[in-house]
């Protein structure tokens, strides 16, 4: 955008969110359900954000604007995004995924990530969107992608969905770097195509609340009777079995206790122990895999990925070395503050932030030294580990004078915040 305007007068004002194909974006994130009022009055954009707009799509000659308003309350924009939004663009996955390997692909899908993660945090523009990324736990979007085509692909080729040449190259291919590290998930799922049983000659008692709190294995495996949809093997095996049994004899599933000597339980115990102890005789696995295990290993896949990325990418000085990387521990402490603390830890965590430093290097402060001690350079992490103006400060809220920006990483951000506040300069 600073490329759009003549470098000697530059307009801060008018700089989007985002430039897209045929449109810009602006977003506002307001901290209280009050302040909403400040952009948009009876429906209508307010005047002075209008222009603003308008100045954007004059100044990089696009034809539409698009003016957001972020919900004051940030949990309900990233659940919004993660359920609904980004599901919607990353539909049909396992058809498309390979283009997501292609570099123009990536950059489109990080700048919609981008705005996502923006909308959430309230940082400022000039945040990069990789460190965004990893404070709001967000896979990137071409690892999201590709793990989605993987379950996709998974699902497919298990139940033997896919036809001609494919079998085993091409978009299945996808999987074959899971098997490599899980040769288990070449073994035969669980999961089946939904199949539908509506006439059943038993009947599921489900038991009260207080019983499920105790024992939730039990309530899953009645539902799972109950249920006319089916999508296990071992289920449908078992609706089966029920359902030849209760041609003579009238069949009630109820919950009893262990262990407290029901008879007809204990009974049951005791065939349960002598079925698990004798030899299995046919082709291996005897039981499917459940769906989790597929899921599970997709989403460690995936969280290794992230890992990596973060920790051999390369730039972001700061904000690698004071965050440990994707990790729902930090997210789930940010998201817990309100949008304005949010947007200082932000811009603390990933340098993009109000100090000398990077204000001097926009261009806005003449000086990048520190306003506390004059002999650095004001930076986060010379903030936060070692200007020696603060070190009481320092004592009180991390129980140390001096620390290594690796020490930060583990402190809860809510006390990084507490100890960012008390130095006076946010
Ligand atoms: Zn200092």
């Amino acid at each position: 955008m600073w490329n759009n305007f003549d470098k000697p007068y530059p307009i801060f004002g008018a700089s989007p969110d985002a430039i897209i194909d045929n449109f810009v974006v602006e977003i506002k994130c307001p901290t209280k359900e009050k302040t909403v009022t400040n952009y948009i009055k009876s429906n209508q954009i307010v005047n002075k954000y209008k222009a603003q707009i308008h100045l954007q799509m004059l100044a990089t000659e696009k034809k539409k604007g698009l003016f957001c308003v972020a919900d004051p309350n940030f949990e309900v924009i990233g659940n919004l995004y993660t359920a609904v939004i980004r599901p919607s663009f990353l539909y049909a996955l396992v058809v498309w995924w390979p283009a997501t390997r292609r570099l123009y692909i990536r950059q489109q899908l990080s700048r919609l990530q981008r705005l996502a993660c923006i909308s959430v945090t309230g940082a400022t523009r000039s945040a990069p969107t990789e460190a965004l990324e990893a404070l709001l736990s967000l896979p990137r979007l071409h690892i999201e992608a590709e793990a989605g085509a993987m379950r996709a692909s998974y699902r497919v080729k298990q139940w033997g969905q896919w036809r001609g040449r494919v079998q085993d190259g091409g978009h299945v291919s996808v999987l074959s770097q899971l098997v490599e590290r899980d040769k288990l998930l070449e073994a035969p799922s669980d999961k089946i195509p939904p199949t539908y049983v509506f006439k059943k000659n038993f009947t599921v008692e489900i038991p009260s609340r207080e019983v499920w709190n105790r024992d939730s294995d039990a309530l899953a495996a009645l539902h799972a009777l109950k249920s006319p949809r089916i999508t296990s093997q071992v289920v449908l095996e078992c609706t089966n079995s029920l359902a030849e049994l209760g041609q003579r004899n009238k069949v009630r599933l109820v919950w009893v206790p262990g262990h407290c000597g029901v008879t007809g339980n204990e009974e049951a115990d005791a065939l349960a122990r002598k079925g698990s102890s004798d030899t299995f005789t046919g082709p291996e696995p005897a039981v499917g895999l459940p769906y989790s295990y597929p899921q599970g290993s997709i989403d460690n896949w995936t969280r290794e990925k992230c890992q990596v990325d973060w920790s051999r990418g390369i730039g972001l000085r700061q904000a690698r070395l004071l965050i440990k990387g994707p990790g729902a521990a930090v997210t789930r402490s940010l998201v817990s503050l309100n949008r304005a603390n949010i947007k200082i830890i932000t811009g603390l965590l990933t340098g993009h932030d109000r100090l000398n430093k990077h204000l001097n290097t926009i261009g806005l402060s003449p000086d990048s030294r520190c306003r506390l001690c004059g002999t650095s350079d004001e930076d986060s992490v010379h903030v936060l580990c070692h200007c020696p103006r603060v070190i009481v400060n320092r004592h009180k809220h991390f129980g140390a004078g001096y620390l290594a920006p690796e020490d930060i990483r583990e402190i809860p951000v809510d006390k990084v915040l507490a100890f960012a506040r008390s130095t006076g300069l946010f």
